[in-house]
């Protein structure tokens, strides 16, 4: 099994405000842990990185914005170890509450190329629900400050299925995103977390009927404005997919650093501790598990069903002595999988049952 790495994935924990919704690793921002935890991030770094040429680096959250300018050019250098493919592309999440031109200046200085916004949605019962605060003022500038400073390749995340939404409400959210022109949006219908605000609150998810029809005008409209639909919940124009989320589909290899950040190299998936003090002592790794052929095999359907273009079927039989095309004849007859230029996919009308279709898969 290959274990090359060319993707990596750095996590900053830190946060100004905690959305209602959020189970991700991230803690309040405190001046006072940020030096430590670079100086942690950057020993797990040296430790750990063999050298490889990268292809990808995604620095995410958390809120890597909610750092200041010296915490940011600090994180920059350590990034600096990094050999890097001279068409990397190097993304970084910010929120559009605390970025500024300052800091998009040193992104650029230290050549990200890439920018990833949390925007969610811009109905305002939709943001206080959501326990954001962002104005389409402060969107609309920060876009045009973008563009100004050179930056071509732009996503931002777009939220739906929440109990204060209406059909209407996301299609004004969806109207106000294709007004921005932007190359990328990934969409995420809200799920209720344990240990998450709206879940202590005890709030419900819509009903089944009505996020379906939200998913499917998502992909109507972002059909009529261009946007390809190259993954089940991803849209992008023409050439702008994530090559660093595509590592991820594709179960290629990656890095990850920082707090509750996963690894994957070989037959190995490691991920770090979750608690702060932890990783501050230097224990960074929560588990090391180790994958068996049947992991494998499994990963690789779940994750390349998610594409629109699926699972190479030459590929999967050299990996995995397994021929797809009489393995799941029942599936492709009932149309619930489709072969196409050797390759076998989910259909895209079928995509909104696509986690009953690979259950199927992995029955037998
Ligand atoms: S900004 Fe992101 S990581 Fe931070 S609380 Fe909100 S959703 Fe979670």
């Amino acid at each position: 099994m290959k274990s090359k790495i060319t993707n990596c994935y750095i996590h900053i924990p830190f946060c100004n405000t905690i959305c209602s919704y959020c189970d991700f690793c991230k803690l309040y921002y405190d001046d006072k842990y940020i030096n430590n935890y670079l100086s942690q991030l950057e020993k797990e770094i040296n430790s750990i990185y063999k050298g490889e040429e990268l292809e990808t680096i995604y620095i995410g959250g958390g809120t890597p914005s909610s750092l200041n300018i010296k915490e940011l050019e600090r994180l920059f250098n350590i990034l600096k170890v990094f050999n890097k493919s001279k068409d990397i592309e190097f993304t970084i999440e910010s929120n559009f509450e605390n970025i500024d031109e300052d800091k998009l200046k040193l992104y650029k200085k230290y050549g990200i190329n890439r920018l990833s916004f949390g925007l969610e949605s811009i109905s305002k019962k939709n943001l206080d629900f959501l326990n954001r605060n962002i104005s389409k003022e402060k969107i609309n500038k920060t876009i045009d400050m973008c563009r100004k400073l050179g930056f071509n390749n732009i996503n931002v995340d777009l939220m739906y299925a929440l109990p204060t939404e209406s059909i209407e409400d996301l299609k004004s959210d969806l109207d106000y995103i294709f007004s921005l022109d932007i190359e990328h949006i990934s969409t995420y219908s809200l799920i209720i977390e344990d240990h998450t605000m709206l879940k202590i609150n005890n709030v419900k998810n819509i009903s089944e009927d009505l996020d379906y029809e939200m998913y499917k005008l998502i992909c109507t409209e972002m059909k009529k404005h261009n946007y390809e639909h190259y993954e089940i919940s991803n849209f992008s124009k023409p050439d702008f997919y994530s090559k660093h989320n595509l590592c991820y589909w594709n179960n290629s290899n990656y890095y990850g650093f920082g707090l509750g950040a996963s690894s994957y190299a070989g037959n190995k998936r490691i991920t770090n501790t979750r608690s702060i003090n932890k990783y501050l002592e230097g224990n960074y790794i929560l588990e090391n598990i180790e994958l068996d052929d049947r992991d494998l095999y499994e990963y690789e359907i779940m994750l390349n069903l998610r594409k629109a273009d699926g699972i190479l079927i030459s590929d999967f039989e050299n990996k995995y002595n397994c021929n797809l095309r009489s393995k799941f004849k029942e599936l492709l007859d009932d149309g619930l999988l489709v072969e196409i230029n050797g390759r076998i996919r989910i259909p895209e009308d079928k995509w909104y049952i696509s986690n009953e279709i690979i259950v199927r898969m992995l029955e037998d």
